[in-house]
């Protein structure tokens, strides 16, 4: 069976491991390095980046993370975890650094002080059944992304109509919203596919 670490650095940790969980998965929290040596797959919570991307590096996991993206390790990451994941962040912190994995440029807190957070129902490109129902908490957006990006899903509607809020590159999951947040397994289930179909070779 695969198994899918959730990095327990800050952030919806129990969230992922529980969501993973009810997908079949075996799910477990990854906060060193030989934690990291032990899974197929990485799920990076949404939460806070810039203190994520700090206890990654106090944590010694931050180098060991990024090069097993690169070497086309799975990995999904929700909200904060989809800043982890770009290759480039717009409004970070200075210090903040990103794993990486998606030829993507992000904003962090995209959309804006006044609307911190709110819900809206999403269409997403691999999630069959009714439109999903998005959570979104001081999110970001993508502000582009290169040619190998699969564009998932966009806002319709609002000052953010058109939006790219999922995308998709080889083995890697994004996305602006927070499943984990809500009961609706689709997106776990999407990627928990891609792990097996990944581990399948
Ligand atoms: N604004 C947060 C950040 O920059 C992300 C918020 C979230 O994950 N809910 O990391």
């Amino acid at each position: 069976m695969t198994r899918i670490g959730v990095l327990a650095l800050q952030g919806d940790v129990a969230e992922h491991v529980r969501m993973l969980g009810e997908c079949g998965a075996d799910a477990v929290p990854v906060r060193r390095p030989e934690e990291l040596l032990t899974v197929d797959a990485l799920v990076i919570p949404g939460g806070e980046s810039t203190t994520i991307s700090k206890l990654a590096v106090e944590f010694e996991v931050f180098e060991p993370i990024r090069k097993r993206v690169a070497e086309g390790m799975p990995a999904y990451g929700s909200c904060a975890g989809m800043i982890m994941l770009a290759e480039r962040v717009l409004d970070g912190r200075d210090d903040q650094r990103a794993f990486g994995g998606v030829d993507m440029t992000v904003r962090r807190n995209a959309f804006g002080r006044q609307v911190d957070s709110f819900e809206t129902d999403l269409r997403i490109a691999g999630v069959d059944g009714d439109p999903l129902h998005a959570v979104f908490i001081r999110a970001p957006w993508v502000e582009s992304v290169g040619e190998s990006v699969e564009v998932l899903s966009r806002v319709t509607g609002g000052r953010a109509d058109g939006r790219i809020v999922a995308v998709r590159q080889g083995n890697v999951l994004a996305t602006a919203f927070h499943p984990e947040l809500t009961d609706d397994l689709r997106v776990h289930r999407l990627f928990a596919d891609m792990v097996r179909a990944a581990a399948a070779g």
